[in-house]
């Protein structure tokens, strides 16, 4: 049984970040009542737009120093386009977090609630549960590369991805891993060994020597394009799919888009280790166009958070049930009230989350 009090660092950023977090919090902290969890929290009030007017920038020079300590990092959203580009908020807090913290491992679950309305017709709750893995530190998303000839008929430019064996290897064991844990114990890896004949093959090679050591896991591979039509027209192939950086983010979006509303999707990014705090966030940004309305669905930060219990607890039975119990509290207030206007309810963000609370 696990002693120890997790520090979690509650971070709202920008726009309906400070709506939805609060909300994500009230949940968690009832959970920690009625599970006797170990929880303490602390708000950070830069990592926002708002902070980056003020001070010419998103963080403070020793925000490194400042959350290292923590064991998660709560986060809202940030970016407030209008104000401030998107490459300096992102690249100046949340990017950071991720790489600085190691956070390999994007976690996107996918699922179907009774009640929401999907978008592929025809779909019934029990046809959409799977997982996406997202390898989140390297492969297309790097910055080599650049421009040759420029302004000139024989411009040219190279863009490079990086695969590294220990890269591909630590995101491959994780999924593997996590499918072993399901009760289908099945995995799709991305790919498009097809088109990209250095780095795609070596994925897939990297792929069947993993498979080796898990002889209990169906899996197989598919190519990105018919992977992504796959995703629309047979959501329930699907239990645990794998994805380096670029396929990842795009089958990261594409999943919770099949599920039904932006609202209720959430996010893990991920440091196994556990060296540095891990970070949970709705898979939503900032929302500028609904903020101030009390009509942003918190849902999608409640179910990060947890995730977030999920993985601190790192096994421990307490926080597992924590886990559960808020997922079955989602599900029982997305099908009988109150929602939000995203779920055609007229519930504000602060009668969802407390629905939740008490729904526990
Ligand atoms: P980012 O680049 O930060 O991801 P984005 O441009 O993708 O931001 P979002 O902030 O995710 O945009 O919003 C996309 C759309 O979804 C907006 O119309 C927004 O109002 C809606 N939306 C986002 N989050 C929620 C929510 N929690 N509840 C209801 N509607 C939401
Ligand atoms: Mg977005």
């Amino acid at each position: 049984m696990n002693k120890k009090t997790f520090k979690i660092a509650a971070i709202p950023g920008d726009g309906i970040g400070n709506e939805v977090l609060p909300e994500g919090l009230r949940v968690v902290e009832a959970a920690a009542r009625k599970w006797s969890l170990d929880l303490s929290f602390e708000t950070i009030e830069w990592a926002s737009c708002d902070y980056y007017l003020q001070h010419g920038k998103m963080m403070p020079d020793d925000w490194f120093e400042q959350l290292k300590g923590f064991d998660a990092l709560y986060f809202g959203a940030v970016g407030w386009p209008d104000k401030v580009p998107d490459h300096i908020s992102l690249w100046g807090s949340l990017l950071k977090f991720r790489r600085d913290f190691d956070q390999y491992v994007n976690i996107r679950p996918v699922r179907l609630f009774p009640g929401v309305p999907c978008p592929l017709a025809g779909r019934e709750p029990g046809d959409i549960d799977f997982v996406v893995i997202r390898e989140n530190t390297e492969g297309e998303y790097s910055s080599l590369g650049g421009r040759m000839f420029e302004g000139t008929e024989h411009e040219f430019v190279l863009q490079e991805s990086v695969f590294t064996r220990r890269g591909v290897d630590r995101i491959l064991k994780y999924a593997f891993d996590l499918a072993q844990t399901r009760e289908r114990k099945q995995l799709t890896a991305a790919t498009k060994s097809n088109g990209m004949a250095v780095s795609m093959p070596y994925w897939d090679e990297r792929v069947a020597a993993m498979a080796e050591k898990y002889p209990e896991i169906k899996w197989d591979k598919q190519h990105i394009d018919i992977l992504c039509a796959r995703f629309v027209l047979q959501p329930d192939r699907f239990d645990v799919v794998v994805a380096s950086n670029l396929f990842g983010d795009i089958l990261s979006d594409l999943g919770p888009a099949c599920a039904g509303t932006i609202g209720i999707a959430p996010s893990a990014n991920l440091n196994p280790e556990r060296n540095f705090p891990s970070l949970f966030e709705p898979v939503h940004g900032s929302a500028p166009d609904i903020y101030g309305r009390n009509i942003a669905n918190p849902i999608a930060m409640i179910w990060s958070g947890a995730l977030m219990l999920d993985f601190l607890g790192n096994g421990d039975e307490r926080y597992k049930a924590a886990h559960d119990g808020i997922l079955q509290a989602i599900e029982r207030v997305i099908a009988e009230g109150p929602v939000t206007p995203d779920l055609g309810g007229k519930a504000s963000t602060q009668d969802v989350g407390k629905a939740i609370a008490d729904a526990l």
